[in-house]
């Protein structure tokens, strides 16, 4: 089965996914089926492993294809994929899940930097130099960008306005400056039966960047 229809079928069959659980360590990438006996946590990675080290042993490679290791990392932040020849892995951007046609490709424009390492030896190249761009031909993705970035834009909520209320002392971190009148709903809940009270009015503690 194509890699791409492997993926669709593995995200399409599952809920992602749990950072923090037993035995699992931060950054790594959890993969539940929904209301079913947990699969193997490795289950998805396996499928990546096993078609990227066919695509190594095919490309003159079986040395590093036998040391080939890829993994979910939810530390990247922007890349996509991240490629270290040393330790013969390939991190993965959690956030392809929701666009599995991109994983194949980062997959193979990681693999693409380790096949180029591998065939120069002990030569420094270049990240995306000549070297690169042939693994990239013979990997099935001529003329692939050199770009590591996200296909599609991360969306960051930054909290530059930090409201509390003057009661009950919580914190409202917020996006945006609120231009209307807010106050906290805990507080007029328990002392206004849930109407607006001005007491309650949140107040601008903190803000950092442009206004
Ligand atoms: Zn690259
Ligand atoms: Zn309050």
């Amino acid at each position: 089965m194509p890699l791409l229809r492997q993926l669709k079928f593995a995200f399409r069959s599952t809920d992602i996914l749990s950072v923090g659980q037993p035995g699992v360590s931060p950054g790594e990438f959890v993969i539940q089926p929904a209301g079913k006996m947990p699969a193997s946590p490795t289950a998805e990675t396996a499928v990546l492993l096993r078609v990227a080290r066919e695509l190594l042993r095919a490309n003159g490679a079986p040395r590093i294809a036998a040391e080939l290791r890829v993994e979910w990392n939810s530390r990247l932040k922007t890349a996509a994929g991240r490629a270290d020849y040393r330790q013969k892995l390939i991190s993965l951007n959690p956030r392809l899940s929701e666009h599995p046609a991109e994983i194949d490709r980062t997959l193979r424009h990681e693999l693409a930097h380790l096949l180029a390492q591998f065939r120069a030896g002990r030569r420094r190249i270049l990240p995306h130099g000549e070297e690169w761009q042939e693994a990239c031909r013979d990997l099935g993705i001529k003329g692939e960008r050199r770009c590591h970035n996200l296909p599609f834009p991360v969306r960051r909520y930054v909290a530059r306005f930090v409201y509390r209320c003057p009661n009950c002392r919580e914190k409202f971190p917020r996006v945006r400056r609120v231009r209307r009148a807010v106050a906290c709903l805990a507080c007029c809940r328990a002392h206004n039966g849930g109407e607006f009270d001005a007491r309650f009015r949140l107040r601008l503690v903190s803000s950092s960047g442009g206004l």
